[in-house]
């Protein structure tokens, strides 16, 4: 049963990120459009991806792709983070928005950078303002582990955000391509998934691993 499933919109969905997201989602059944700033480029990937899938996959603008989803999902680099934001405000009112940067400032991304301002998707919440439930998510997950094939998704993901429903919703996303995503709390909590990235990049170096991720210890309900 997919008709029920919720149009997933992928912002600068032509990249590392964006294309395993939408791969994995595509494959599942989600309804999914990727979009980039050049409209041709989003169809030449999205063909890639469709035959990949076995879905069809649309791809367009960055706005239209906002427009279309139900859930959007932001994926460009932190240096065009605000900008990209900023171009799709009007799109994403009364939507999801799943911001899954990272704010890394190269070349030294194996060290956390606090950003002047808040972090990534504070951020995001206070430029889209209300109207938009911010939900942040995927930041410890590796791209290369989601473009892959065969699934190897054993990084939790940390999901943080203000408004609980929304919340959920993206915490089904993580689930429906067979990762183990958690409520982390509010948009503030972001800081923690955020940061956690830079020490992930370091320990992929040091012990030449191919995507470090985290694990949650305990099991809920377990306290009950
Ligand atoms: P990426 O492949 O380098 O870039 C993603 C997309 O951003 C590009 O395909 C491009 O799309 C768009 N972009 C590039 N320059 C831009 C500009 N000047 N203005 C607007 N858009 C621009 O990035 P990524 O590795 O997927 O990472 C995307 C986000 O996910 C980052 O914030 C990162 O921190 C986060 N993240 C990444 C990973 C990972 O493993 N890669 C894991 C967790 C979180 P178009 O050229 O088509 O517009």
């Amino acid at each position: 049963m997919t008709e029920n499933l919720p149009t997933i919109a992928i912002i600068g969905g032509t990249g590392n990120l964006g294309q395993g997201l939408a791969y994995q989602l595509a494959k599942r059944g989600y309804p999914l459009v990727i979009g980039s700033r050049e409209e041709a480029k989003a169809e030449s990937c999205a063909q890639g991806l469709t035959q990949r899938a076995g879905r069809t996959i649309v791809g367009t603008d960055n706005a239209a792709a906002a427009a279309a989803g139900d859930i959007v999902i932001l994926t460009v680099p932190w240096a065009h983070h605000r900008g990209t934001l900023e171009s799709i405000r009007d799109a994403v009112q009364g939507k999801i928005l799943v911001d899954t940067t990272v704010p890394l400032v190269p070349p030294k991304v194996t060290r956390v950078q606090l950003p002047v301002g808040g972090m990534a998707a504070e951020q995001s919440q206070a430029l889209l303002g209300p109207g938009v439930r911010v939900v942040s998510a995927f930041h410890n997950v590796a791209a290369a582990h989601l473009q892959a094939d065969e699934a190897h998704h054993d990084s939790d993901v940390l999901v943080c955000g203000n408004d609980r429903e929304a919340r959920q919703q993206v915490v089904g996303l993580a689930e429906a391509i067979g990762m183990r995503a958690w409520h982390a709390g509010p948009i503030e909590n972001s800081a923690v998934a955020e940061t956690l990235t830079s020490a992930l990049i370091f320990m992929n170096r040091f012990y030449k691993i191919r995507g470090a991720g985290i694990r949650i210890t305990g099991e809920p309900g377990e306290a009950a």
